[in-house]
């Protein structure tokens, strides 16, 4: 499968957890494919307002449970405040950036989707379907699971949402099964 990525806009990828989003584009960027400054990572923006990447709440007391989920809530909705106006001044500035999030609900893929239609730029999502018995092999080998319930949760989202996701105006959806098949170029000048 041949991809060309747009020479400015913004590519998300979507795909539950496990899926491979940050391997792939860490793979990316040591083939500089792409450049580091053009991928944000949701990850990594929870790491900078939050100085946490994951808030582990399974297996405490509900009453525990709950308010370590909240503060992992508030932490995501800063992380992506922030993101969204990086985000938006590289559109302004005409780049490239791709961003490494799940992006399950419409709600969320419709924010970048506007931006990208205000500042006239393009937009594509590149979406990594794999297979939920894999996503929770690898989540049994990561250093902090996500859990097999969040992710079969995922999934059941996913696979929900999956199929419209070609008409909520993107200007490409790729498919992706398997990133290693993918040959990943971009278009070098604004045509
Ligand atoms: P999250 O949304 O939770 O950040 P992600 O989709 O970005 O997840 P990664 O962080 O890339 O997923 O990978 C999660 C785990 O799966 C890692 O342990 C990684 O080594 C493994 N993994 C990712 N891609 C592959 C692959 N193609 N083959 C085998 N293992 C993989």
């Amino acid at each position: 499968m041949r991809i060309q990525l747009p020479y400015a806009g913004i590519v998300l990828l979507v795909g539950p957890s496990n899926s491979g989003k940050s391997t792939w584009l860490k793979q990316l960027i040591e083939d500089e494919t792409i450049r580091p400054s053009e991928v944000v990572s949701s990850d990594d923006y929870r790491k900078l307002v939050g100085d946490v990447e994951h808030i582990d709440w399974k297996g405490h007391p509900p009453d525990e449970a709950d308010t370590l989920y909240e503060a992992y809530q508030d932490i995501s909705t800063e992380a992506f405040a922030l993101m969204t106006s990086l985000i938006e001044a590289r559109a302004r500035l005409n780049k490239l950036t791709i961003i490494d999030a799940t992006h399950l609900y419409a709600s969320d893929r419709k924010t970048y989707i506007e931006l990208a239609r205000r500042l006239h730029q393009p937009i594509y999502a590149l979406v990594l379907d794999v297979e939920q018995h894999t996503l929770l092999e690898r989540d049994q080998q990561r250093d902090f699971p996500r859990g097999g319930r969040r992710v079969k949760q995922q999934v059941q989202v996913f696979n929900r949402e999956k199929r419209s996701m070609k008409r909520e105006g993107f200007d490409q959806v790729h498919v992706i099964a398997n990133v290693d098949e993918v040959d990943l170029t971009r278009q070098m000048n604004n045509r």
